[in-house]
């Protein structure tokens, strides 16, 4: 009895054990699906640099660029930020990434020439509230 017990406690904390990992896989893509998801998105005219904050419909999910609604043309591309340095410091620099302007080169932050990839890693240490 004191064996069979033992060998029920042990497979039931296996069962909870697992549950809890598919519980975390399933909250990691969760969080992962509404960050896509979000209703605006920040894009950069790749001609003048400036950066646009854009209100998301379901007919803006086509491929970039999209239409700069100030200049009528096509020249919104996504970013990445850059949190290092000077840059970090001011908030995060926004960059279009060299892949969107068609060059093999990995691409560098024009402030602080950190290269920038997708999904930018911030230095380790920052600190959101800055
Ligand atoms: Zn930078």
């Amino acid at each position: 009895m004191g064996e069979g017990l033992k060998k029920a406690l042990v497979g039931g904390f296996a069962v909870l054990a697992v549950g809890c990992l598919a519980y975390i896989a399933f909250w990691d893509e969760r969080s992962g699906v509404s960050t896509s998801l979000a209703d605006h998105r920040f894009l950069q005219d790749i001609n003048t640099g400036k950066n646009y904050r854009v209100d998301i419909t379901v007919k803006d999910y086509g491929p970039y660029p999209h239409k700069n609604r100030s200049t009528g043309e096509m020249s919104l591309y996504p970013t990445e930020v850059c949190y290092w340095d000077e840059c970090g410091e001011k908030g995060g620099t926004r960059v279009i990434l060299n892949t969107w302007r068609k060059q093999p080169e990995p691409t560098k932050c024009p402030v602080c020439g950190h290269t920038v990839r997708v999904h930018n890693p911030r230095p380790p240490g920052y600190k959101d509230d800055k």
